[in-house]
């Protein structure tokens, strides 16, 4: 959705320097029609599956984006009670609500429970137990799933690789049948699908495909054992362009699963999350300073790790450019934020046409980015703006500095 004219970046119709100038820096912006078209590339690819798409809400949870979702009849994958809200707040249906994560508390158990949420993908045996107890004291059956781990190895970065034997996340595949068992004998919790989700950024999809065999093989083993699932739910991970990285083929994904699937009544679920807003979103930033270094030189931006933590967090690549193009000479640089902290950087070794003033675009910067942001060094959080063609509108006003203390006491 990014093109240029005339020597100057636009999102779909929208000029990035007349949103800088109206709302300020730093600011994420974002494109409807590239949430659109990314709900519906997977709506096509797995068209004859008829999945329910639970959007990961971790990815951004902004409502605006979670509104635009549910209208379009997406699920959510949550990890919290706080995401929950923001689901129910933005309008999402809890009947598509799915509820993920290793530590999943009293309070968010029973609030979903409460709320009528779609499925818990429980991620433990005291989990299961914690569920079924507070089931029963609600007077309700809990719809569960367990999160199984598969043992693939997804190939990407190691924090954002969950599918390992090592991880924290899910239930050992050699302890699934033992672990579908108790569920199975417990009261108040109605065993209906199994879940993963084998890691983020995912560039292949040979890795996804075994971790599918993988559970629809258990799902078998499960079925002549007496538990028939009703659905199963392959996770989010597939990964997005952030420089110059292959893409997944989702069709043949896609195309993949429907061939493991095959005549078995079990449905489909997915949780993507980079996928459906990576690359719908930029971070607006205004060069401050152009720092000539002893060994290095700096373009010093009013953006900061607070604001995009993935540089800092992973070593994440995005592609960083100017929104208006200068016939200036090129300097070489990393572009760095005001943050005390020496790992406080957005790219290194990037070369710009930039000076003082300019305004860059961080790209790739829909997920991931203002969902993780901060306050710290109490720097007020981005404003946000979602643009529909040349229409804006702020979808989250800039922090003031009396927010930053709103919540403490002197
Ligand atoms: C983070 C997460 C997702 C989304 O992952 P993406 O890589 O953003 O698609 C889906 N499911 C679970 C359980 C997650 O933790």
């Amino acid at each position: 959705m990014l093109t240029e004219h005339t020597q100057e970046l636009y999102l779909e119709k929208t000029a990035l320097s007349a949103l800088a100038q109206r709302y300020g820096t730093p600011l994420y912006v974002y494109s409807q029609q590239a949430l659109d078209n990314a709900l519906a590339a997977y709506r096509t690819a797995f068209a004859a599956l008829n999945p329910l798409i639970c959007y990961a809400v971790k990815a951004n949870g902004n409502l605006s984006i979670l509104r635009r979702f549910a209208e379009q009849g997406c699920g959510f994958d949550i990890v919290s009670g706080g995401e929950l809200a923001r689901v129910l707040q933005a309008g999402g249906a809890a009947e598509r609500t799915i509820f993920s994560g290793v530590g999943k508390s009293r309070a968010e158990i029973e609030f979903a429970l409460r709320s009528g949420i779609r499925c818990f993908n429980v991620e433990s045996l005291p989990e299961l137990d914690r569920i079924n107890q507070i089931a029963g004291s609600l007077k309700v059956r809990a719809p569960i799933s367990l999160r199984i781990n598969p043992d693939v190895d997804a190939h990407t970065h190691p924090y954002i690789s969950t599918g390992l034997k090592e991880s924290k996340f899910g239930i050992a595949y050699d302890d699934a049948l033992a672990a579908y068992r108790h569920a199975a004998s417990l009261p108040h919790l109605d065993v209906q699908g199994i879940d993963c989700h084998i890691g983020s950024q995912l560039l292949e999809i040979a890795p996804l495909i075994e971790a599918c065999e993988r559970i629809v093989h258990l799902a078998d083993v499960l079925a002549q054992d007496g538990i028939a699932l009703s659905h199963i739910d392959l996770g989010g991970g597939i990964g997005i362009r952030y420089r110059d990285e292959t893409l997944p083929d989702l069709q043949a994904y896609a195309d993949a699963v429907q061939a493991i699937i095959g005549e078995r009544p079990l449905s489909l679920m997915l949780e993507p999350g980079r996928s459906l807003v990576g690359n719908a979103g930029v971070l607006l930033t205004q060069v401050e300073y152009i720092k000539r270094g002893e060994a290095k030189d700096f373009v010093i931006v009013d953006a900061a790790m607070n604001d995009l933590m993935r540089p800092a967090l992973y070593q994440a690549y995005h592609e960083i450019v100017p929104i208006r193009r200068k016939d200036i000479a090129p300097i070489t640089a990393d572009v760095v934020g005001p943050v005390c902290e020496s790992g406080d950087f957005l790219g290194q070794d990037r070369t710009l046409a930039v000076e003082a003033g300019d305004v860059l675009a961080v790209k790739s910067a829909g997920a991931y980015g203002a969902s993780m942001a901060s306050n710290y060094n109490a720097r007020p959080r981005a404003a946000e703006v979602l643009v529909d063609g040349e229409n804006t509108r702020l979808i989250r006003r800039r922090e003031s500095m009396e927010d930053l203390w709103a919540c403490e006491m002197a």
